[in-house]
């Protein structure tokens, strides 16, 4: 059976324990490969050379890194395919998906960073009158250590690892151990576009096992992760005391809010992919809709047969919309909260069931499930779902959608539907989240600040915001007569 190693110093290698974790395909319900279960003791192999490559790393030109950095993006476009169909069977979407938005912004990633860097100034401040000039000089910080999540495996990796090492820093990563395969595939990819040995160490296992001692180690002076809000909380918990420079980009309960002054065909068919894309497994999906009342019983009928006209089904079909979720306990996860939602006075619009498909019978497959649920308070208005479950509700003006959108303890993204400007303008400054996408959704320029407020995170990635998180900032103050 296939292995997954760590890459440790440009190699491949067993994980020191000899132990080796089941990798699912979700699809199937079946193991597939197995992956290193590694510990402190790899993470530590890892560290080191990572600190050996930080010297010469971190002395080379923007140019040269930005260089390897466009050829690791080329590799990836180049292995699109092959890339493309190891995220599919590792993770149940929809290999037409990984084809058109995991792997292009997988490769994406190292692009933008790789001409990102040639750009990135930093400011200088004379103060005349003092005769001083002050100028600031952004360094990279070392080691650092990126920890990523498994349901847009390759694109959340690269997005941490790029910036992390155009800035100049050396990389400890690890990704999800459930959906660690295209993670293991880049190593080589990296090799071949010439990643000096070591500048990149990616090491696979457990979060509580390497994610934590990459966490708690002492000499990584930075964390870069994208996962849940529990995890996040610890993880800042363990690297609070230690000072460490922390991004954190946590869970989301996303509002969808309607107006009846929308583009209504537009605002329908991007709904339907707000709602459901990736299996609703996208931190950014529009988890809880709220349509205004004047338009509510007309948006139900038509969101409730454009669903129906979705297909859930083996994610090599290509015309699959809705692939498998990502393992048995997230599936059971999921499942509970549509219980949940029927203890809690929920009516099941639509789905609510598992589905079984044809030759992959114990693969993790779900309706794309409607649910309209009244109380925006009760718990599956506020908790992460994270999988293919909307709830629909009404409201009448904008202060009550805003008062039902702003409940939650998330702040990731919210998404508005209207052509009336003012109200854009009003709504959008009064959502409580760090992204507003209006009249579209999931519109990404790379340059833009990412990240939630609230309990969904700490800090922002992206553009220059990446750059700097992966810097320090030094002030130099010289005085002159
Ligand atoms: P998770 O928190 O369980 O795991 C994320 C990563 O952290 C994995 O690599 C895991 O092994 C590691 N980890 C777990 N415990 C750890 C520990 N104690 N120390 C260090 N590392 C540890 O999250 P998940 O289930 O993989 O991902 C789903 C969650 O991620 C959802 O809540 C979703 O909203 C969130 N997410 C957020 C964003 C964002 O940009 N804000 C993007 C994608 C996913």
């Amino acid at each position: 059976m296939k292995k997954i190693l760590n890459y440790i110093n440009g190699e491949y290698c067993e994980p020191f324990s000899g132990d080796w974790l089941d990798n699912y395909n979700p699809s199937k319900g079946e193991v597939y490969s197995k992956i290193a279960f590694s510990s402190s003791v790899d993470v530590e192999k890892a560290y080191k050379a990572a600190k050996e490559a930080f010297p010469s790393w971190s002395n080379t030109t923007a140019e040269e890194r930005s260089n390897t950095l466009l050829k690791i993006a080329s590799l990836i476009e180049e292995n699109l395919e092959e890339l493309a169909i190891a995220e599919a069977l590792d993770n149940g979407k929809p290999l037409s998906l990984a084809k058109a938005v995991d792997i292009p912004r997988a490769s994406s990633n190292f692009r933008f960073f790789g001409h990102a860097i040639t750009q990135f100034a930093s400011e200088a401040h004379e103060s005349v009158g003092l005769n001083t000039m002050n100028f600031t000089i952004r360094q990279p910080i070392g080691v650092v250590g990126c920890i990523s999540p498994w349901n847009l495996p390759l694109y959340l990796f690269t997005w941490k690892i790029a910036p992390a090492l155009a800035a100049g820093n050396t990389v400890v990563a690890k990704p999800s151990e459930i959906t660690p395969m295209t993670a293991y595939l880049l190593g080589d990819i990296c090799t071949k576009a010439g990643l000096p040995k070591g500048v990149l160490n990616i090491v696979h296992g457990t979060g509580p096992s390497a994610g934590q001692a990459i966490v708690s180690h002492p000499d990584i002076k930075a964390i870069s992760f994208t996962g849940g809000t529990k995890t996040g909380e610890h993880i800042a918990r363990t690297a609070a005391p230690m000072f460490k420079k922390l991004s954190l980009e946590l869970g989301g309960k996303n509002p969808n809010l309607i107006f009846a002054d929308c583009n209504y065909d537009k605002m329908l068919s991007v709904t339907v992919r707000s709602s459901f894309a990736n299996q609703g497994q996208i931190c950014l999906c529009g988890s809880r809709i709220f349509v205004e009342k004047s338009i509510y019983e007309k948006f139900k009928t038509d969101f409730v047969a454009k669903v129906k006209e979705l297909k859930v089904g083996n994610p090599f079909e290509a015309d699959t919309n809705i692939g498998a979720l990502v393992s048995k306990p997230h599936l059971e996860k999921v499942k509970s909260y549509i219980d949940l939602a029927k203890e809690e006075g929920g009516k099941i619009l639509f789905g609510g069931n598992q589905v079984t498909v044809e030759g992959s019978e114990n693969g993790y497959y779900l309706e794309p499930t409607i649910i309209e649920i009244l109380d925006y308070q009760c718990r599956v208005n506020q908790e992460e779902i994270f999988g293919p479950v909307v709830t629909i509700m009404p409201f009448e003006t904008e202060e009550e959608v805003l008062k039902m959108a702003n409940s939650v303890k998330y702040g990731l993204s919210a998404t508005l539907w209207t052509s009336n400007l003012d109200r854009t303008m009003r709504v959008s400054k009064q959502l409580e989240s760090g992204i507003v996408w209006v009249n579209t959704w999931l519109n990404r320029d790379l340059r833009t600040p990412f990240g939630g407020i609230k309990s969904s995170g700490v800090g922002r990635e992206g553009g220059f915001e990446a750059l700097k998180f992966f810097t320090e900032a030094k002030n130099v103050c010289i005085k002159y007569d």
